[in-house]
C-alpha cells in the first residue's frame, strides 16, 4: 500500500470510528510513526509502506478509535517547544497552560524580578516547570507531584534539565518541607474539575488520571490549600500564577483577595476565556497591616 493510499485509509477509518478531526489526527500519526511531515507525504506519496509500518499504523488507529488520546498513542507531546513523554497516568499538557506560564513571565518582567527559586505544584509531566527552567536557566526549579504514575514521567522529562528537581510530595501536607518565604515564584495547574462533572468530560479526557482533574466537590479544593499553605512559602513580592477553569475566575480571585494577596489579575486565552490568575505576596510592610498595595481586582 502506498503512503497516499494508507493516509486516505487512515482518515476514512478514523472518520468511521467517530474520531474528531480525522485529518489532523492522521497527520500526527504519519508524522510520528513514519517521520513524514505534510510536504514529505506529498513527495513520497507513491512510496510503498512496509508491512511492519502498516501494522504499527493499524494498531494506532484501533487504539484511537477505542478512545485512547492521540498523545498517549504517540507517547510524547510538545509544550512550548519542549518535548515531553506522556502516557496513561499523567495529564496531557495543553496549550491552555501556556497562559499560566506566559502571564507569570509577564508579571515577573513588569515587577523587574528574575526568579532564583521556582516551584511548580501538581507538576504532572513537568510542562510548567520545564517551560520556566527553559526561560530562566539560572533558576533552581522544584517540581512537586504526588501521584507515583505521573512522577515517573516527571522524572524522565526532567532528566535533561539538571536545574529542575522532581520532588515526590503532596500539596496538602508537604508544604512543611519548605521554609516560609522560600520561593520567588509558585505556579500550578491543579486539578480543578468539580467531582460531579468528571463523568461528563469527553471520553478521551476520561482516560486521563482522575487525580489530575478532580478538584473536589466545587473544584476549588486545591486552590484553597495553595492560598492557605503555599502563599506563605512565597517571598514577599513573589509571584503566584494559577491556571483556572473558565468559570472559576471570581472564586479564585476572591480566595486570593481574602488571603491579602497583592493585586490579583485575571488573564484570558486567545478566545477570551479566563485561564489564569496571577497575584503577588504582599511586601512585608503591607502584609503586616493586612493591606495589599492595590486592592482593586483588575482584568487584562
Ligand atoms: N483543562 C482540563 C480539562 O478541562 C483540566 C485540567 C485540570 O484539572 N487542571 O479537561
Amino acid at each position: 500500500m502506498t503512503v497516499r493510499q494508507a493516509y486516505q485509509d487512515t482518515i476514512r477509518l478514523l472518520r468511521e470510528g467517530q474520531v474528531e478531526e480525522p485529518d489532523s489526527q492522521a497527520h500526527w500519526l504519519f508524522s510520528h510513526f513514519f517521520g513524514l511531515s505534510r510536504p514529505q507525504r506529498a513527495l513520497h506519496a507513491s512510496d510503498l509502506l512496509s508491512d511492519e509500518k502498516l501494522r504499527l499504523l493499524r494498531q494506532a488507529i484501533t487504539r484511537r478509535i477505542a478512545g485512547e488520546p492521540l498523545q498517549y498513542i504517540l507517547g510524547e507531546w510538545t509544550f512550548m517547544d519542549i518535548p515531553l513523554k506522556v502516557g496513561p497516568g499523567v495529564l496531557i499538557p495543553r496549550d491552555d497552560t501556556e497562559v499560566c506560564v506566559r502571564s507569570c513571565i509577564e508579571r515577573l518582567q513588569s515587577a523587574g524580578l528574575v526568579p532564583g527559586r521556582i516551584l511548580d505544584l501538581c507538576a504532572g509531566s513537568g510542562a510548567i516547570a520545564l517551560a520556566m527552567a527553559d526561560r530562566y536557566p539560572e533558576a533552581e526549579v522544584t517540581a512537586l507531584e504526588a501521584m507515583p504514575e505521573a512522577f515517573a514521567y516527571l522524572r524522565q522529562n526532567c532528566s535533561a534539565f539538571p536545574a529542575v528537581r522532581p520532588t515526590a510530595g503532596d500539596l496538602f501536607t508537604d508544604f512543611r518541607l519548605f521554609p516560609e518565604s522560600y520561593f520567588d515564584v509558585i505556579l500550578s495547574n491543579p486539578p480543578y474539575v468539580a467531582s460531579k462533572e468528571l463523568s461528563s468530560l469527553p471520553r478521551e479526557v476520561q482516560q486521563e488520571p482522575a487525580a489530575a482533574l478532580d478538584g473536589g466537590e466545587d473544584g476549588l479544593r486545591f486552590y484553597r490549600a495553595i492560598v492557605s499553605c503555599w502563599l506563605p512559602r512565597l517571598r514577599p513580592g513573589g509571584v503566584l500564577s494559577l491556571e483556572i477553569g473558565e468559570d472559576q475566575a471570581e472564586a479564585v480571585m476572591s480566595l486570593l483577595a481574602h488571603a491579602g494577596a497583592d493585586s490579583p489579575l485575571l488573564h484570558r486565552d486567545l478566545s477570551g476565556l479566563p485561564r489564569c490568575v496571577t497575584a503577588q505576596r504582599p511586601q512585608a510592610s503591607a502584609s503586616a497591616t493586612g493591606l495589599s498595595r492595590n486592592s482593586t481586582d483588575m482584568t487584562i
